[in-house]
This record gives C-alpha cells, structure tokens and sequence, in this order.
C-alpha cells in the first residue's frame, strides 16, 4: 500500500497526530500536535480516534488478556455441548383385557 500524506481540513498532517497517538513521536512533535488539539476540535477528534486504535492493538498484544476470557467462554461453552442425558423408549404391542395396545416402556439404560 502506498503511503500517502494527509494535510487534514485545518493544514495539519495526520502523520503527526498518527505519530503521536502511537507513542512514536519526538517531544518537540509531541507539543506541537497536544498544543494543536487544543485548538482544533477535528484534529482532536481524530487524534482520539488513533489513541483509541492503539489501545486496541496493545491490548491484542498482550495474550493474558485474552486467554482468561477465551478460558470462559471454552467453559461455557463445552457446558452447552454437554448432551442431556436421554431417555430411551421403546414400544411393543401388548394384549391386555381390553384391546391391544402400544405401550411405552422405559428402558434401564
Ligand atoms: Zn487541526
């Protein structure tokens, strides 16, 4: 994917408030985009659109916070697959006083 530069509405660059967002920005780079923000309402609304994307991406670096909740949900969810146990008929036609009929009967497993 080719890189582009993005000047947003304002005249700032994106690159800088991606940068910033990110944690990867110098001190200098760093005032001059908060110093901005400040300012400009869109700018600031973007920049917590990228902090908010990379809270995301460490969080789905970090596996413990992921294993305890998959841990769960593999939990719950083998209770679900759990077949109830079943309760086994079968049918045979016997003659009482009366007529003849079909009976039920339960089978001891
Ligand atoms: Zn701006």
């Amino acid at each position: 994917m080719k890189h582009r530069r993005t000047s947003l509405p304002c005249g700032f660059q994106e690159d800088a408030l991606i940068a910033v967002a990110l944690d990867e920005a110098d001190a200098a780079l760093r005032q001059a985009v908060h110093t901005h923000i400040r300012l400009c309402q869109a700018c600031c609304g973007v920049f917590a659109r990228y902090c908010s994307v990379q809270q995301v991406l460490t969080a789905l670096q970090d596996p413990r916070d992921v294993a305890e909740p998959l841990q769960r949900a593999q939990e719950r969810l083998t209770q679900r697959l759990v077949r109830q146990p079943a309760v086994h008929c079968s049918y045979y036609w016997c003659s009482t006083v009366l007529a003849h009929d079909m009976q039920a009967v339960r089978r001891p497993r």
